[in-house]
């Protein structure tokens, strides 16, 4: 618990913000965090290079600890950009000077890479910037290859402290690498992640109607269009409305209008037959669409949800009270179009409320 404690307070101080406007907390940590493994990388190649007696290599390797200790402070008293300037420049010079004092041997020609990943995930958006120090990192390789060729190192290391500076080395690039990849491309699943969520809430919202959670006209057309085109089997719509809606909102308040809106809803999500595609068309009509039933199996379907419905009592406040709805069902006969469909729902619906209420037309 304690540990964890630690963990996390080392954690949320590596990723604190610089504070300014516009500056990307990822990319401060990042850089903060290249810098720690520099500083422990510098500070475990100077306690390797005491071992040869070079002093004015020793020297260079005492100074390398104590700059990345610098750049770590300044990391958080300047802003983000400078950091990562900072950070790259003193990169630049470590690897050069290395270089110059212990060769190509040791391997630290890599972290030229480790730079040019680190350029192209951080957010900066100059492209011809980004191009140009690509270029340059590939020249300067290049260069101190060349030099190196022609040039001894300042201190010829013994073969052995040259494969444990190569190992120590080839671990910190690695780890560097990683650290820039893994934690920038982190962010990149978790952005497509949010955005993947938000596009599926996004497309709910355009689909469904916020009081009764059931599918929209909008949507109910998208799905009859594609219904219809390929029909197969036969299907049926029905077209409903509640009846004397105005007088439950007359004598018992909106509020109530709306539980009821709310509870015809569920019970069509529970009593109608699973596959069935149940919309709110607008108001207190609904439109409900039996993708694999004829007129007689949707009418059975039908009468059940209408006599449960009759039996669901409602709380008006002063009083209980009971709804009815009436049905106009069509059956889809394979070459009429939507409009005309509806049409013929609608006026069946019509008929019903003429004829009394509560009952299924078909
Ligand atoms: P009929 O039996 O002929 O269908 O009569 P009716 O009173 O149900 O029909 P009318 O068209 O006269 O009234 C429908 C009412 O539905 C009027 C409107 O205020 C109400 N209404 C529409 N949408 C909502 C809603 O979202 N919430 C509530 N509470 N009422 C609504
Ligand atoms: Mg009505
Ligand atoms: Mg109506």
């Amino acid at each position: 618990m304690k540990e964890h404690s630690v963990l996390s307070t080392i954690y949320e101080n590596i990723c604190r913000d610089t504070g300014k406007q516009n500056e990307s907390a990822k990319l401060i940590a990042v850089v903060r965090l290249l810098t720690l493994s520099m500083l422990i990388q510098s500070f475990v190649c100077c306690v390797l290079v005491s071992l040869t007696a070079h002093t004015e290599a020793l020297a260079f390797s005492l100074v390398s600890p104590v700059l990345f200790l610098a750049l770590f402070v300044l990391s958080y008293r300047c802003g983000t950009f400078v950091s990562y300037c900072v950070l790259n420049v003193c990169i630049l010079f470590w690897t050069v000077m290395n270089i110059y004092y212990f060769g190509w041997d040791i391997g630290v020609q890599h972290f030229l890479a480790v730079l040019l990943v680190f350029l192209f995930f951080s957010k900066y958006k100059h492209e011809r910037g980004k191009i140009t120090y690509a270029v340059f990192l590939f020249v300067l390789r290049l260069i101190l290859y060349y030099y190196c060729r022609s040039h001894e190192p300042v201190t010829v290391l013994d073969t052995n402290l040259n494969n444990a500076l190569q190992i120590v080395n080839t671990f910190f690039i690695f780890l560097s690498l990683g650290l820039v990849a893994y934690l920038f491309s982190s962010t990149t699943q978790e952005m497509e992640g949010k955005l993947i969520e938000y596009n599926r809430k996004l497309m709910k919202q355009a689909n469904t109607d916020t009081l009764t959670g059931l599918y929209n006209r909008r949507r109910t057309m998208e799905y009859l269009e594609t219904l219809l085109r390929n029909a197969e089997t036969q299907i049926s719509i029905c077209l409903c409305d509640i009846d004397h809606f105005k007088h439950v909102n007359d004598t018992y308040g909106h509020d109530v209008g709306d539980v009821v809106l709310k509870t015809i809803s569920d019970a069509f999500r529970k009593k109608l037959p699973p596959d069935t595609f149940i919309s709110r068309w607008g108001g207190e009509e609904f439109l409900l669409i039996f993708p694999q039933m004829n007129g007689d199996e949707a009418g059975t379907a039908l009468e059940i949800l209408r006599q449960k419905l009759r039996d669901v009592v409602f709380d008006g406040g002063t009083e209980n009270f009971t709804v009815s709805l009436t049905y106009g069902l069509v059956e889809y006969d394979f070459h009429s179009d939507i409009t005309t469909l509806l049409k013929e729902a609608d006026e069946k619906l019509y008929v019903g409320k003429e004829s009394g209420r509560d009952r299924i037309i078909f």
